[in-house]
């Protein structure tokens, strides 16, 4: 199976999908609300709800964890186990009954084993959970397909083709763990015999099963190799149970390998499995904006910028003073040219960023005099303080142009002097018009001579004599 990756956004993979529209979706489009994480959410476009897509497609591909299911087999659960079988192998009598229940608990654990990982659970079962519980049979219907894989040989080498031999017995080698993870899935011996189910299983993996069968198969020559190397070093009455406890070890790291690929492939296989953790629920407000902000790109990149504009209005009706929300909606309605509803904006947002992100605020008034020439804010404050922000950017004529006659159009303003201060060491510093700045100044000095800031304007006078020598010589 192919990784699917977000409509939208082709590096994102996809977690949750639209039937109806139909999209799949990545979490970069889906935000979740943690106010209401029991309901589904819905799609961007239809609003139908959506279903999860689990971690098929964010899943970590399982030959980049193979030694993780080393590591896996090392813990408590899977050491009992095979402590427990090295034990038998020791001191068990031949009796064909008590083997029998010790193949069963045996056989259920490995298969709890593959359960485990399929859910992606960290900790492997304890050794005490094979011998309660269902799942005894397992054995049996395990049993039965080995038997009848061993008949299939025997058959097809009775037919006297050695080449015929070789092809059965190289098929069924191929579709064992395929029929294996076909029984753990579905617990029935009818299941892991059915040749369109256990395709299924490699159908989901696509050519990937041919690496999880080489692993498995590697996996498989090295306990022989294992065991051949301890040979050497110990009597017979030790090789055999270490024998068995290295095939327990390599048994579990298998077992932990085909379920993990259960996980991965969830989404082909059919199976959903919630994995809440990788699910990030965000609150309230920080919900509301990035949902806001996901629809309009959705909308956007769907040719629909009526609804793009739409979507942040109307979460912008609940959060008004929302930044990044009137940001979005400032760059939208400025890149649509829809001039008149972008100018109205302005007057809330302007304000606003003002404040918060002069750097912001620049450009928001550079966009509002591409759209028109004269366009001033109609608050005192906002143009000293876009006037600074445009000024230490060097926007000096704009910066100017905010301050010009600010006394005649706001004569209450109680910030004249500082704004013309500035003012003047734009046309002093930023210009190099020394008249005009001096003009400014005296004007400071004849209508407010009780200014703080007097201190400044002797300083910057002082400063403006020092530049008028300069450029007389
Ligand atoms: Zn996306
Ligand atoms: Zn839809």
């Amino acid at each position: 199976m192919e990784r699917n990756h977000c409509h939208y956004h082709p590096v994102q993979p996809a977690t949750w999908c639209c039937p109806s529209c139909p999209r799949q979706l990545g979490d970069c489009c889906v935000p979740l609300n943690a106010d209401a994480s029991e309901q589904a959410p819905r799609c961007p476009l239809c609003q139908n709800p959506l279903t999860y897509l689990g971690a098929a497609n964010t899943a970590q591909p399982f030959w980049e964890r193979i030694p993780k299911f080393f590591l896996y087999a090392l813990q408590t659960g899977p050491l009992a186990f095979a402590a427990l079988l090295a034990l038998a192998t020791a001191f068990m009598p031949g009796s064909l009954l008590v083997w029998i229940v010790l193949l069963s608990v045996a056989t259920k654990y490995l298969y709890s084993v593959i359960t485990a990982n399929a859910e992606m659970l960290d900790r492997a079962p304890s050794l005490q959970s094979a011998f309660v519980g269902d799942g005894f049979d397992l054995f049996f219907k395990q049993l039965a397909i080995f038997i009848l894989a061993g008949v299939a040989l025997g058959m097809s080498a009775g037919l006297g083709s050695e080449a015929f031999t070789v092809a059965v017995s190289l098929t069924l080698m191929l579709l064992m763990p395929a029929s294996i993870i076909r029984l753990a899935l579905d617990r029935e011996f009818t299941s892991a015999l059915n040749p369109m189910l256990v395709g299924r299983v490699i159908k989901a993996m696509g050519w990937r099963y041919l690496i999880l069968w080489v692993f498995l198969f590697i996996i498989w020559q090295s306990i022989d190799y294992v065991i051949y190397m301890l040979a050497h070093g110990l009597s017979l009455g030790l090789l055999m149970p270490v024998a068995s406890a290295v095939l327990a070890y390599f048994s579990v790291v298998m077992c932990a390998m085909m379920g993990y690929v259960v996980f991965q492939y969830q989404g082909a296989l059919g199976y959903v499995i919630a994995d809440d953790s990788q699910l990030k629920f965000y609150p309230e407000q920080e919900y509301g904006r990035r949902k806001a902000l996901a629809d309009a790109e959705v909308r956007l990149k769907e040719g629909q910028p009526e609804q793009a504009l739409e979507a942040i209005a109307a979460t912008l009706e609940r959060a008004p003073n929302d930044l990044k929300l009137n940001e979005r909606f400032h760059q939208l309605l400025f890149a649509l040219n829809n001039r008149d509803r972008c100018l109205r904006h302005l007057a809330h947002y302007l304000p606003l960023v003002a404040l918060a992100n002069p750097a912001l605020a620049v450009n928001a008034l550079l966009n509002a005099r591409q759209l028109q020439g004269d366009y001033l804010p109609g608050d005192a404050l906002v143009c000293e303080q876009v006037a600074e922000a445009l000024l230490a950017r060097h926007k000096v004529r704009e910066g100017l142009s905010l301050l010009r006659n600010l006394h005649q159009r706001f004569p209450a303003y109680a910030h004249i002097p500082r704004a013309y201060l500035l003012a003047a060491r734009g046309f002093a510093e930023g210009l190099g018009q020394l008249e005009p700045a001096r003009q400014l100044l005296g004007f400071i000095r004849s209508r407010y001579p009780d200014s703080a800031l007097l201190g400044e304007v002797a300083s910057l006078e002082a400063v403006i004599g020092q530049l008028a020598t300069a450029q007389s010589v």
